[in-house]
């Protein structure tokens, strides 16, 4: 059991507020993915756990034993930062046992472990290379070696694959979530790329100005976003905002949809929820927009609309975005299920 649990923790530097009172549970085994803009406290709640911040209030708890007061070398983490130094007179072998040799682990076993884990990270034969002769991707691999081979209890990663091109980040996305899997270790990865989160993690949180404001599993969070923030900030959302009238929303323009169930008068709406048609649909809370744009993007398009004042956007299928005229006036409409209610934040 490795679960780590912070409670209330808050940290300030100066005026500052770095972590406002955040509570948290990542479960024993799981990927957990730590989202929000820059400067909204993921590397400081990272930090907070390895223990190389201490906290203003609040506790970290590993397999539920407080350890605000334990030093890091004694809390079993591993960590992996954007800018994973190795040791550049070091070869590869020698880099991942440096942990190894810190601890004392007897020669014999040290190499054994070695070998082991650079099997795992697939770098087995480049063991005597320096740094500077791997690619970008196997430098990574070093270091995500190297912070395992302690076999530590929790590994933190703080956007540790920002460093590499896009093909390179995905192949690694798949090669990282396959070693956490093998290892079983409880992992929590940085991130400020919304889609990584979505693809890797068991469960995101999403943080912003310190605080956490969600936490869930990505499906839920994506389709239920809850409050605006979130909506706009995984994936993109059309927000639109009426008000209460006879239990429905009216939309600006006197348009009424139905109102979400939790009486939000704000509505969030993913593009390949909104429908775009030429003619007007069987719905009566079609509403009239103006297609600016058509950008055809093989099995998908994308329809940029405008309307009162507000530009939306649609993601069709092929064959619905092949009927749709160059621009000008188009209906658009969606189910009311796909409407969620959102708080304003
Ligand atoms: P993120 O990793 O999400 O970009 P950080 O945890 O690095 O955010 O920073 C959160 C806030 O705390 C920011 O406003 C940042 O400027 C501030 N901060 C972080 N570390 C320090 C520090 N050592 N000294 C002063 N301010 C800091
Ligand atoms: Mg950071």
């Amino acid at each position: 059991m490795s679960e780590v649990r912070v409670e209330n923790l808050s940290k300030s530097y100066g005026s500052a507020c770095a972590l406002d009172a955040v509570s948290l549970r990542f479960p024993d085994g799981g990927f957990f993915g730590l989202l929000g803009p820059s400067g909204s406290g993921k590397t400081t709640l990272l930090r907070a756990i390895a223990g190389f911040v201490e906290p203003d209030a609040g506790q970290v708890l590993i397999c539920d034993r407080p350890v605000v007061d334990v030093p890091v070398e004694a809390r079993e983490i591993g960590m992996v930062f954007q800018n994973y130094a190795l040791f550049p007179n070091m070869s590869v072998s020698e880099n991942v046992a440096f942990g190894l040799r810190v601890r004392r682990v007897p020669t014999v076993e040290a190499k054994a472990r070695v070998a082991e884990v650079l099997e795992l990270v697939q770098l087995g034969p480049l063991g005597d290379r320096r740094p500077h002769e791997l690619s970008g991707g196997q430098r990574q691999r070093v270091a995500m070696a190297r912070a395992i081979v302690t076999r530590p209890s929790v590994l933190l990663l703080d956007e540790p694959l920002s460093a590499l091109d896009k093909a390179l980040r995905v192949d690694m996305q798949i090669e990282l979530k396959r070693i956490q899997r093998e290892v079983g270790i409880t992992t929590i990865f940085v991130t400020h790329d919304q889609e990584e989160a979505l693809t890797l993690s068991d469960r995101i949180g999403i943080l912003k100005g310190g605080r956490l404001i969600r936490e869930g599993r990505p499906e839920e969070v994506y389709s239920d976003p809850g409050d605006v923030f979130t909506a706009r900030f995984l994936g993109e959302a059309n927000v639109l905002e009426g008000r209460a009238v006879d239990g429905a929303l009216e939309l600006a323009g006197g348009t009424r949809v139905a109102r979400p169930a939790d009486g939000a008068t704000m509505i969030a709406v993913r593009p390949e929820h909104l429908s775009v048609s030429r003619d007007r649909p069987e719905i009566a809370s079609a509403l009239r927009a103006d297609l600016r744009q058509r950008i055809f993007a093989g099995a998908m398009g994308t329809c940029v609309l405008h309307w009162e004042g507000q530009q939306l956007k649609a993601v069709a299928r092929h064959e619905e975005f092949a009927d749709l005229p160059e621009s000008g006036p188009v209906w658009i409409s969606w189910c009311d299920r796909h409407a969620r209610g959102l708080r304003a934040e």
